[in-house]
């Protein structure tokens, strides 16, 4: 016996009247863009709920984890679908269900039984008595309850059969879609993958941006960021991702400023063009992986300092979170192992030994006026260079 089918469970919470087909639209898009690298689907959506069923062959686990990178889903229940639903059949289908989805069967069920089949012999009270009944005598370690079971076993009988209990837990959040769109700050960190996951998760379509600096950073620091943005699409689907070429800004930030004013100025640059770039992508907010007081440049002076040049509002997801909580989700949504590769990124070459940690905003403007002479051109020319790449999973 093989499940052959899916029924998706969202919550509903928040999806009220005439926005509920938006959110139950972006739902089913999602799942067939998670899909459609796994195999062939049909699906069909009725009274809160989506039924994916193979059409073909299919690999099971890697359709349940392609699921359970769907934002909007809260649960995912495999089930075996019967194109025989006569009494025999079904009671022997069902027996088998049990046999197969459960390896102990020392506990309490009830069966649920739904018939759209008005036309079928038995009505649902007496199929789900009947269906209990078969099942304690195949399971004498099986009991019934009907308040409280362990197990509620459902039967759905339409023109196939269907028959499903085990739930497996979805990734919650709202299918992407639904909230607009932002600009990441893509770094080859572990924070901003994770900051881009999270805004994800409430339904916001991502575009992201890396700052590179060739030749002091390498083809491979770029390379793992493309990666890391192939990542986060397996959840988000697909990102365009900006390249901006920022050694010329830098080096001239680097001759002209501070020293230990270095990577605020530069964050202050990288802020402005990240907005630009959202401006003319559609993207209504930006969104980095600074959490206060990680390095100095994201002490509370600092923050405010880099936000000064913004006008959009800056999503940082991961401003409360301690470092290991952020590793913690980076491993569990799998970029973890490739944003500790040790590839150089723009920011180490240039810092400080001693940089600010209390930045001063006038202080910074004041120091950024030093870049007036050159800073348009180089602006210009960073702008008309970038190189934007579609990255899906
Ligand atoms: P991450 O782990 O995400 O690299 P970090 O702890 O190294 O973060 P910073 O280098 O201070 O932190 O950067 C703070 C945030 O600024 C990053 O989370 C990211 O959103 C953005 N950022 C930093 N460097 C770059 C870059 N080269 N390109 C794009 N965004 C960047
Ligand atoms: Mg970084």
């Amino acid at each position: 016996m093989e499940y052959n089918a899916f029924l998706i469970k969202y919550a509903e919470i928040g999806i009220k009247g005439k926005n509920r087909y938006l959110f139950e639209d972006a739902l089913m898009r999602q799942i067939k863009y998670a899909l459609s690298h796994v195999g062939k689907f049909t699906l069909t959506k009725e009274q809160g709920r989506i039924f994916v069923e193979a059409v073909n062959d299919f690999d099971y686990e890697d359709t349940v984890e392609a699921l359970k990178r769907v934002f909007g889903i809260s649960a995912i229940c495999p089930v075996v679908m019967i194109d025989d639903c006569s009494w025999d059949s079904l009671a022997a289908n069902v027996k088998e269900y049990v046999s197969h989805a459960y390896e102990n069967t020392h506990f309490t069920f009830k069966v649920m039984v739904r018939r759209a089949d008005k036309s079928y012999p038995k009505k649902s009270p007496e199929i789900a008595a009947d269906l209990g009944a078969e099942l304690l005598d195949a399971f004498p370690e099986l009991k019934v309850d009907v308040h409280n079971p362990d197990v509620y076993l459902n039967v759905e009988l339409r023109t196939k059969g269907y028959i499903y209990s085990l739930e497996i837990s979805g990734p919650g959040g709202m299918p992407v879609g639904t909230n607009g769109k932002a600009m990441l700050l893509l770094s080859g960190g572990i924070d901003s993958p994770v900051a881009g996951y999270m805004i994800s998760k409430r339904g916001v379509y991502l575009d992201a941006v890396y700052f590179h600096a060739p030749p002091y950073t390498s083809e491979r620091a770029k390379e793992k960021v493309v990666e890391l943005a192939r990542l986060v699409s397996k959840y988000s689907g697909p990102i365009h991702l900006h390249i901006v070429n920022f050694t010329d800004i830098q080096m001239a930030i680097y001759e002209k400023c501070p020293h230990d004013e270095l990577t605020i100025i530069m964050r202050r640059y990288m802020m402005r063009i990240a907005e630009y770039l959202a401006e003319k992508n559609g993207a209504q907010a930006l969104i980095t992986g600074e959490s206060i007081g990680q390095v100095a440049s994201q002490t509370m002076h600092s923050l405010v300092a880099t936000n000064e040049v913004c006008n959009m509002p800056v999503f940082r997801p991961l401003i409360g979170f301690d470092k290991q909580e952020i590793v913690d989700i980076s491993e569990r949504i799998n970029t973890y192992e490739t944003s500790i590769l040790p590839y150089e990124d723009c920011c180490t070459i240039f810092v400080a030994k001693h940089p600010v940690t209390k930045p001063n905003v006038n202080i910074i403007k004041k120091s950024e006026t030093k870049l007036n002479d050159v800073i348009d051109e180089l602006m210009k020319k960073a702008l008309s260079s970038i190189e934007t790449i579609r990255v899906e999973q």
